[in-house]
């Protein structure tokens, strides 16, 4: 069957079919075959208000796949809903296989149909574009912007009928053309409706399935019929149309696949700067000083050991930065008197990245974890073992147990153990899917008062890791106190200015505040009684 080119097919031959009722034009299979909800064989113009929609209850229970014996996609029946696609790329491919899969029949324009059939499901009709695009209602335009001009000489075949534009452009195409590609489209076929979809998936996801990767396909259109017809295929075809308005939304559309996680963008660089300076001072302190004071060569400490030291730095940081913009909005609400005046920008930025902080402070401290894990793999770990224990035969010590280095490692290591865990809660229901299952307390309180939590516990290990040294002046490498006393200036401030906030006159104050009143008005305000109801006030 490879490398045929396939006539058409009367898609109203099979005695299966049923006709749309106000136009008599062909809307799917018969109930117990496959279903398709609209009818998609029929342009708009020709159709005029009479899209036919059966019910959910009509939609099969099981998938549209139709896999043949030898795992090829069977034929699809006679009289499927036939859809066209310009173009014979990657993207092509998979959206034909998609649309096979899902029960679709499908013919694909090419110029040149011998050289690519082969390579489409052997189901799929592969002809030249003007025979593709006569007969179906719904023309994928699966080819770049630079090349729409060249599909012009199909300009009185394609009238009247739906043009979705799948198109992605590059980073540099977005800055030149202010007009989207799916405007530029419509401009150059203008008797014909134009509907932006599809673009935010990729081809490999279209032929994978639904199951890997997004499932949301993003559909706007000036027509909300056509708009619909193109909703109704993406359901179909196992995704989840989001309605994203009129053809004017198409740039913003188009601008999706463009973005690389944008939130993250200033987190990532706020930890990735801690990382550096916290590194730079460790190697100063744990290399640099004994190489240049003493002769000795720890340069192999800086793979495992200063990582491993940096990390938890840059994790107890970040997790008290979290917290800090709450505690920085609280303050100027209590020096404002009123809730009703905007944050600065740079707080009402930080304020919205938390999350994606809170999230990196779990990423570094896992990594603490799992490097602390590795630290007795080392074979300098070996050797120091070896050799203290030449040290201990050599001085007749027979037996070495220092009680309080004893239990300053138990509660140690405990509290840091203690502290991930609680980690974990909070960057577990952070995902989506867990965040939609709790009410706004339930979240609140796993965010907030857990994660004040998780900012202690990792305060008091940091602390017990710290014992005395800050007190010891052989710490002191080149002047510069050990690092950890410098990660505990901002979370202890955040610890301490939160304590201050439960205190009465601020608390309560506070709550006013957050439940409407204000300093300069002259409305008076009385709190509720209730002491539950006084605490239903707004958080930062
Ligand atoms: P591709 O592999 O390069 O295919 C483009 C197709 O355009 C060619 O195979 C060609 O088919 C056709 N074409 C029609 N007129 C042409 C002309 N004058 N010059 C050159 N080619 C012409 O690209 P693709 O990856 O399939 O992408 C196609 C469209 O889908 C693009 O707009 C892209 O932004 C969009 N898209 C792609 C993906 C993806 O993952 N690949 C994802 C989302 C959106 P014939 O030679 O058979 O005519």
């Amino acid at each position: 069957m490879q490398g045929r080119v396939y006539p058409s097919s009367s898609a109203a031959s099979s005695p299966e079919t049923l006709l749309c009722t106000d136009c008599g034009s062909v809307a799917g299979e018969s109930a117990h075959s496959q279903l398709f909800i609209v009818c998609v064989t029929i342009s708009p113009a020709e159709h005029g208000s009479g899209t036919r929609v059966l019910g959910e209850m009509d939609k099969p229970l099981i998938s549209r796949h139709r896999v043949d014996s030898d795992g090829s996609l069977a034929e699809p029946p006679s009289g499927a809903p036939k859809v066209g696609i310009l173009g014979s790329g990657d993207f092509a491919r998979s959206l034909a296989t998609r649309l096979v899969g899902s029960g679709f029949s499908v013919v694909v324009g090419s110029r040149n149909p011998k050289r690519t059939a082969g390579l489409f499901p052997s189901s799929t009709q592969v002809t030249f574009q003007e025979e593709a695009v006569r007969s179906p209602g719904v023309i994928f335009v699966a080819v770049f912007r630079e090349h729409y001009s060249s599909l012009c000489g199909l300009s009185d075949q394609l009238a009247g009928k739906i043009l979705v534009d799948v198109s992605n452009p590059t980073e540099q195409e977005h800055l030149q053309h202010r007009e989207s590609n799916a405007e530029y489209l419509a401009s150059l076929f203008p008797t014909c409706t134009v509907v932006k979809a599809f673009n935010v998936i990729s081809a490999w996801t279209l032929q994978a399935g639904p199951r890997d990767g997004n499932r949301q396909v993003p559909i706007c259109s000036d027509q909300p019929e056509a708009k619909h017809i193109i909703s109704e295929m993406v359901h179909a075809m196992g995704f989840m149309p989001l309605d994203m308005g009129s053809l004017a939304s198409a740039r913003e559309v188009e601008a999706m696949p463009l973005r690389l996680l944008p939130a993250w963008k200033v987190p990532a660089l706020l930890a990735l700067g801690l990382f550096v300076c916290f590194f730079a001072y460790n190697f100063i302190r744990d290399v640099l000083q004994p190489y240049v004071q003493e002769g000795k060569n720890k340069f192999y400490k800086l793979p495992v050991s200063v990582v491993n030291t940096t990390l938890p730095c840059v994790a107890y940081v970040l997790l008290s930065l979290v917290y800090l913009p709450g505690v920085l909005a609280a303050a100027l609400q209590l020096q404002r008197g009123t809730k009703y005046r905007r944050f600065p920008d740079w707080l009402d930025h930080w304020l919205q990245h938390r999350k994606q902080i809170g999230l990196l402070s779990f990423f570094c401290a896992t990594l603490h974890a799992l490097y602390s894990f590795c630290l007795p793999l080392r074979r300098s770990h070996r050797y120091d073992l070896v050799n203290l224990a030449v040290k201990q035969v050599l001085t007749n010590k027979s037996h070495i147990w220092v009680e309080e280095e004893v239990w300053r490692m138990e509660i140690y290591l405990s509290l840091g153990v203690l502290a991930l865990g609680t980690l974990s809660l909070l960057a577990i229901t952070s995902l989506p899917s867990i965040a939609n299952s709790l009410n706004w307390r339930e979240f609140s309180f796993v965010q907030s008062t857990l994660g004040f939590v998780a900012l202690v516990l990792s305060t008091l290990h940091t602390l017990t890791y710290g014992w005395t040294r800050a007190f010891e002046e052989s710490r002191y490498k080149f002047y510069l106190p050990p690092t950890f006393t410098l990660t505990l200036l901002v979370p202890c401030v955040v610890i301490l200015a939160k304590g201050l906030f439960l205190l009465r006159c601020f608390r309560l104050r506070l709550a006013k505040i957050r439940r409407g009143w204000e300093k300069d008005s002259a409305v008076k305000f009385m709190l509720p009684n209730d002491s539950i109801l006084t605490e239903k006030t707004s958080h930062v």
